[in-house]
């Protein structure tokens, strides 16, 4: 009998011992990732256009897995749409200066963790600054990629967490009025009422001088990320300006980020893929 219990006791602090380390691996994973770097570059189509779209879901940290799937058909459909062309990749050495120039637009597709080598991260550096367009789409926009360039100048705001209590939630989205004419507004409605993982950022994008395109409505929701006893200094939001999609310049390089983007579903919404066609057709300056 005192053999069974000894047994069941090492049977559970076993348990909870590949639990702890189970944990603290994923939480390490979505703080800092696990940073691996391409050497070789992929092959590009043989018929890219002059209108091409390079879409890079490269995960070192948290990965999207839902999202990222369901995105690819939905950026394939908006480009054949449009008459431009496509090449997806998570290969982070498509980021040298010769592949690069054959496109219009990069779309960070819910990348995460630091996902370039330094002499990718330069070569995007001087695409983006002499004229290439950038468009970031939610953990594109989190704190997971450790290169303060790409944080300040082009996403310009610093993520602090999402809510967990509960982590989805419905809100309004509300046009800026100064932007209701800009090309990125194209089709899209005043106020937009939709689920998602709304993102708290603890600096205001305006202070960077983006342009905000939505702000969410906070009150609407719980922005709380504290977690039990782990964490407790998360239970803020932004208050009454909580920017939540902007765009802006960079050099001569546009950018668009929005914080959406967390869920599958978020990838057959009407005004989220209209949204996403004015921003690369913005920052790409195409037709
Ligand atoms: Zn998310």
């Amino acid at each position: 009998m005192k053999r069974a219990l000894k047994i069941v006791g090492i049977s559970l602090a076993g348990l909870v011992l590949v639990a702890v380390i189970g944990m603290s691996l994923f939480i390490y994973k979505a703080r800092y990732g696990f940073n691996f770097y391409e050497t070789t570059p992929p092959e590009l189509p043989t018929d890219l256009t002059e209108d091409a779209i390079l879409i890079f879901s490269k995960t070192n940290g948290y990965r999207h897995s839902d999202a990222i799937e369901a995105s690819l058909p939905a950026f394939r459909q908006i480009v054949r749409q449009n008459g431009w062309s496509i090449f997806t990749t998570d290969n982070g050495a498509v980021f040298n200066p010769e592949q690069l120039a054959k496109f219009k637009v990069v779309v960070w597709n819910n990348t995460s963790g630091k996902v370039l080598n330094e002499e990718q991260r330069q070569a995007f550096r001087v695409y983006l600054e002499d004229g290439g367009g950038f468009v970031g789409i939610h953990a594109a926009g989190d704190n997971s990629h450790q290169w303060e360039w790409y944080e300040q100048e082009v996403i310009g705001a610093d993520f602090s967490h999402h809510p967990l209590n509960p982590q989805m939630q419905q809100s309004m989205l509300y046009l800026e009025p100064d932007a209701a004419n800009h090309a990125v507004a194209k089709d899209l409605p005043g106020r937009w009422e939709r689920e998602e993982e709304w993102y708290i950022f603890s600096t205001n994008p305006r202070e960077r001088d983006a342009d905000v395109l939505y702000t969410l409505d906070e009150s609407l929701i719980n922005p709380s990320g504290n977690f039990g006893f782990l964490v407790t200094d998360k239970g803020w939001g932004m208050g009454d300006d909580h920017p939540i999609v902007w765009y802006r310049t960079v050099g001569k390089g546009r950018v668009f980020y929005s914080a959406l983007g967390h869920q599958a579903a978020a990838f057959e919404e009407p005004f989220h893929l209209t949204m996403l066609e004015n921003a690369i057709r913005w920052t790409g300056k195409l037709p």
